[in-house]
């Protein structure tokens, strides 16, 4: 007879008093409610005090402490120095609010904390739900593939990477970048650092990448397009990849898609499209021949967490030719195999269409929050944005000391401040002096670019909860600003 061992004391990570962690949960839940209503009456954004910071380089903690303590710490040191981007007024970059009802779902992911990597799991099956629904909005058709990704910037990067396997002419995977012939690909200079970095990533060489000229809507030069491919046909290069842009960072504007998938097939090429936040346009009436043609793409890129207002991290791929997203990363070690029945007898295997095995239950939060609002609301606050930024825009104009740099199609305004200057470095100098003085006055938070060489105040409204006043509000803020920094 074997002997146990006499009761020793085995650890877990669960608590002992599971009362109290409740009770503290709902505690949380009060408190970040409360958080979230009162968010108008707070300032945008303000910098982590001296003090606080000290507290990040704490080193590593050796012994337990109370769950408590430490949601105290959270409350005094983190939750009052975010980057502001749940306010009504901050529009700075392009970055989303998220929602109350997010907050929720992501907590129901958390609890299940699942891995969904493939198999017959309720999690895989609503992914695959949940990208069907994006087909749909954009029209792809059923057979198209896609993934729920963790950021545009990972969205472009695997949409790259199937267009370069696919159109090489050789096998990529076996033989590498270094036996393909001399690849091209192409986007208007507007276009999103990430397609840059993936670029280099690809092993293409940025200068594999053509920055083509933009016309005074910022859209790309078609014409510089097509001499720009054939000039590269004619030295024997490859082109294999066109991308358009559906709403750029800078001012927003879209590349003209339809034209842009005819090139695309007369040269043979691939067409991406990244619609980070401008593909949205789809969703409202008003503004869907703006994206007129992104159906054509053979692939897509989209994110949620910024104009569709969800819970950070989530963006998707689709892909139309599902075959060539497969062969791109189907490479699966022994102990990833299917199985004739039994967990890994059924679902969709997303480790074979992205570079993620380990996959967070994404999905959650996007199905919620569709479910929950509908997507006629979704068209109708992004019509809303819209109308904001023209609002902005309009005033603008009509301020004689404000300048409006760029036109404003969709929902990014970029303007500066007349200083009464005449030279345009020191108003580049000034104009980045007011952009920190609004930022720092915390009632509102629009961030910085250069339209022309002009330094530029840009605001960018992917925000639920903005309104009109919010807007009047600001710019009474930059004139106020500029008054006192010109005079
Ligand atoms: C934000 C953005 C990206 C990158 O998306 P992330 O989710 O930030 O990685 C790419 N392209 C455009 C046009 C964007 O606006």
């Amino acid at each position: 007879m074997s002997t146990m061992p006499k009761a020793i004391e085995e650890l877990t990570l669960d608590p002992q008093d599971w009362d109290a962690v409740e009770r503290l949960g709902h505690r949380m839940v009060s408190d970040m409610m409360a958080y979230l209503k009162e968010v108008r009456q707070r300032p945008v954004w303000q910098p982590v005090p001296p003090e606080v910071r000290q507290t990040f380089e704490d080193g590593p903690p050796m012994e337990p402490r109370p769950l408590e303590d430490i949601y105290q710490d959270f409350v005094h040191h983190i939750l009052p120095y975010p980057a502001g981007n749940i306010h009504p007024r901050f529009w700075g970059w392009v970055i989303g609010n998220g929602t109350v009802s997010g907050v929720l779902a992501e907590m129901l992911a958390a609890a299940m904390n699942s891995n969904v990597f493939g198999g017959d799991q309720a999690p895989g099956f609503l992914e695959n739900q949940v990208i069907g629904w994006f087909k749909q909005i954009y029209g792809y058709e059923e057979s198209t593939s896609g993934l729920l990704v963790s950021g545009g910037s990972m969205a472009n990067l695997l949409a790259l990477a199937v267009a370069r396997n696919a159109m090489a002419g050789m096998d990529m995977n076996r033989d590498g970048i270094r036996a393909a012939a001399p690849l091209t690909l192409y986007a208007s200079v507007e276009a999103h650092s990430s397609i840059v970095k993936a670029v280099q990533l690809l092993g293409l060489g940025g200068s594999a990448l053509r920055s083509v000229a933009v016309n005074d809507r910022f859209e790309i030069d078609l014409h510089a397009l097509e001499d720009r491919i054939q000039e590269d046909l004619d030295s024997g290069r490859r082109p294999f990849c066109v991308i358009g842009n559906a709403g750029t960072v800078n001012t927003g504007a879209t590349d003209n898609l339809r034209e842009l998938s005819r090139i695309a097939k007369k040269y043979g090429t691939w067409f991406h499209v990244d619609g980070s936040f401008g593909s949205f346009a789809v969703l409202s009436p008003e503004l869907r021949h703006l994206v007129d043609g992104i159906d054509q793409a053979d692939s897509l890129t989209f994110c949620l967490h910024k104009w569709m207002y969800m819970q950070y991290e989530a963006s998707c791929v689709l892909i139309r030719q599902r075959e060539q997203h497969h062969k791109t990363f189907a490479h699966a070690g022994s102990y990833l195999s299917h199985t004739e029945g039994g967990f890994a007898g059924a679902g969709e295997w997303f480790n074979e269409y992205g570079m993620q095995l380990s996959r967070g239950f994404r999905a959650l939060k996007v199905w919620f929050a569709i479910r929950e609002h509908g997507l006629r609301t979704y068209g109708k606050l992004i019509q809303q944005n819209a109308e904001q930024a023209r609002y902005l825009g309009r005033r603008i104009e009509s301020t004689p000391e404000l300048e409006l740099l760029a036109p404003v199609p969709l929902n990014v305004v970029c303007f500066r401040y007349r200083f009464p200057v005449q030279n345009e470095a020191q108003l580049n100098q000034l104009n980045e002096r007011l952009l920190i003085e609004v930022q720092k006055s915390g009632v509102a938070l629009p961030s910085f670019t250069r339209i022309h060489g002009k330094a530029a105040l840009r605001v960018a409204v992917t925000n639920h909860r903005s309104r009109l006043e919010d807007f009047d509000l600001f710019l009474d803020t930059v004139l106020h600003c500029g008054r006192h920094l010109a005079f």
